[in-house]
């Protein structure tokens, strides 16, 4: 499992610098390894669902909280790959929002997994 989290954090930080996403000199793999490994067991924060590394849409996946901003430790987050494909690039609060409005809703409507509709994510 150990082995498997650190190739996780490689290889999360290798997509999102292949994006174009721009990393602080405090971003390492064993920073991010460690960020995954304190947050599996625990819920995602905005659906509530068990994080894991389980395949599926539940999966634990490595987040930007603001997208926009240079990316370091404090900026981020790991919560399940469903949630994370729906905020791509919007920051939380936007994410936030947009979990109110009826597009947001047609989405989970598309998703056959039980995604909660009501908001969970915490403020800033
Ligand atoms: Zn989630």
């Amino acid at each position: 499992m150990s082995i498997l989290s650190r190739k996780w954090a490689q290889n999360s930080i290798y997509q999102h610098k292949l994006r174009g996403f721009i990393f602080e000199g405090d971003v390492s793999i064993s920073k991010v390894h460690q960020l995954m490994k304190d947050n599996l067991g625990k819920k995602c924060i905005y659906c509530g669902k068990t994080l894991s590394l389980d395949e599926g849409s539940y999966k634990a996946s490595l987040d930007i909280i603001n997208p926009r901003h240079l990316v370091n430790m404090d900026n981020l987050q790991i919560i399940c790959k469903k949630c994370n494909e729906m905020k791509g690039r919007k920051n939380h609060s936007e994410f936030l929002r947009f979990r109110q409005t009826p597009q947001y809703l047609k989405q989970v409507k598309c998703f056959k997994g039980n995604y909660p509709t009501k908001i969970t994510g915490r403020l800033y």
